[in-house]
């Protein structure tokens, strides 16, 4: 459906209730998939709208809650909605978390350990940012030696997404060799920048439950054994020795999951969440929960309360 049309529908449909009225009625519960706020993508504004859409039409609840609830099929309103922040971008705790106590509304910040300790950003934010600075002929040379002919950052990262674990390392050190200049601008940094243990540890757990991101933020699919244990059980052991309390939510980067990454998951936590569009039903698995990703405009992101793969 063009977008225009597809607009025009989203907004009658929104502005008349229909969406709102469709979507209470479903009775099923749903997770909703955050990122970083602030931004282009997520304006601080549109981001209040979506929060206080939400307090007003659906129970918001912590993840845990909708887990009991999943397991025993108590208590359920079928109007259950949990929000989720995914990558632990300080602006969620700028942004995000200030309008999370004022509102009273609880959520889950997905985060990976490694990168707070390190403080470095996520490996494709610090590789797209530095790739739009290199030239088109820059970008060539890096995938040649692959057979490979990129030249468009999207097509880099995209084919970086899908290489061994230690290839991508090495690609993501030679972007840097071949950007030494590089520093990144206070906008970057705010859009960016990731949450240190101090922002992480002055949370209210009462609030904010805590999950696993991964170590690193890694892949999950072209892992070896190890690399997989130390992202998947080790993310949890260091985040479990900072917060010094049970971390058992985990998500998957890039909504990653063969069977084999669940099965490492299974053993070492309660829940996964992934990327795939979706609702939650009673007897769906823990550990591949689909969510429902925010939209651009109100009236788009009620449409997905009720087509979650619009
Ligand atoms: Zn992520």
């Amino acid at each position: 459906m063009a977008r225009g049309l597809g607009k025009f529908i989203h907004d009658c449909a929104h502005s008349a209730g229909v969406s709102t009225w469709v979507a209470r009625n479903m009775k099923v519960m749903r997770i909703i998939m955050f990122h970083g706020v602030g931004d282009d993508e997520c304006p601080e504004v549109f981001f209040i709208q979506q929060l206080k859409y939400l307090a007003t039409h659906f129970d918001v609840v912590p993840l845990h809650v909708m887990l009991d609830r999943l397991d025993t099929g108590k208590g359920c309103s079928g109007r259950e909605v949990v929000l989720t922040f995914d990558d632990g971008l300080r602006n969620n705790y700028t942004i995000v978390y200030p309008l999370l106590r004022e509102l009273g509304l609880p959520a889950t910040f997905f985060v990976c350990p490694g990168l707070i300790e390190s403080g470095r950003w996520l490996w494709n934010h610090e590789a797209r940012q530095r790739l739009i600075r290199m030239s088109e002929c820059e970008r060539k040379e890096l995938s040649a030696p692959f057979g490979r002919h990129m030249n468009t950052t999207e097509q880099i990262i995209a084919w970086m997404k899908g290489t061994p674990w230690a290839v991508r390392i090495g690609i993501e050190e030679q972007i840097r060799n071949m950007t030494p200049r590089y520093q990144p601008t206070s906008e970057e940094r705010n859009r960016f920048d990731i949450m240190t243990w101090e922002d992480l540890t002055a949370l209210s757990p009462e609030l904010i439950t805590i999950g696993a991101h991964t170590t690193s933020h890694a892949i999950l699919g072209s892992l070896d054994d190890d690399v997989l244990s130390e992202e998947i059980e080790g993310c949890r052991c260091r985040l479990e020795a900072w917060l010094q309390r049970p971390v058992d939510l985990f998500c998957y980067p890039n909504g990653i999951h063969t069977p084999k990454v669940v099965q490492n998951v299974r053993a070492a936590y309660r829940a996964g969440v992934t990327t795939e569009p979706g609702v939650v039903l009673a007897g769906d698995d823990p550990f591949v929960l689909k969510r429902i990703t925010v939209a651009p405009e109100l009236s788009y992101f009620s449409w997905r309360m009720h087509r979650p793969a619009a």
